[in-house]
């Protein structure tokens, strides 16, 4: 399976690796026509107001929105979370309006900027997966079509909405591959 990984800013190499540790193809997305044959994508972390405007610029936010509407999974990891959500507590920046949650940025508050975490996520089987928090959102609340994955002190840190998945998380930071191939499995 060929996956594209929005390559405007952030951690996209990392998913990229995995993805081809997961014996899927890997293509770094800058321009619609690189969006083109891509039968997935993933938005990485990094800032997720950078990413939106860097999509606006690059004249690819319309592109994956529509291409999300048609079907296409997304799995966005932290910043890449943000962007899929309809609501942003606070904030009026540009997203893909995606997935039915209200996510709200750097959620965890000043103290624990940066942690990481055991996380049950029954999807994966019993082990636990280490999960990876750089100033990371959650989402506060989900839609009724929205399938909470995962939560930290109540608060959700991975949902699904159909072929959508989203991860407050940082996967592509741990040398764990079972949420790649969840997603890579989702998405066929
Ligand atoms: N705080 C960033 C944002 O809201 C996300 C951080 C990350 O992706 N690691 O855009």
């Amino acid at each position: 399976m060929l996956v594209g990984v929005l390559a405007l800013q952030g951690a996209f190499r990392e998913h990229i690796e995995k993805l081809e540790a997961c014996g899927a193809r890997g293509r770094e997305v800058r321009k619609p026509r690189e969006l083109e044959g891509v039968e997935a994508l993933i938005i990485p972390g990094g800032e997720s107001t950078a990413i939106g405007r860097l999509m606006v610029e690059f004249s690819l936010l319309e592109p994956i929105r529509r291409r999300g509407e048609q079907g296409m999974p997304i799995w966005g990891t932290c910043a890449g979370m943000v962007l899929l959500a309809k609501d942003i507590i606070d904030s009026q920046q540009t997203r893909l309006s995606l997935m039915d949650m209200k996510v709200r940025r750097n959620a965890f508050g000043r103290q624990v900027d940066s942690f990481e975490t055991d996380l049950s996520i029954p999807p994966l089987g019993s082990e636990p997966f280490r999960g990876v928090f750089i100033r990371a959102p959650y989402a506060e609340e989900v839609g009724p079509g929205v399938e909470v994955l995962a939560a930290v002190d109540g608060k959700i840190v991975a949902a699904r909405q159909g072929k959508l998945l989203a991860t407050a998380f940082h996967p592509e930071l741990t040398g764990d591959l079972r949420f790649h191939q969840y997603f890579l499995k989702n998405a066929q």
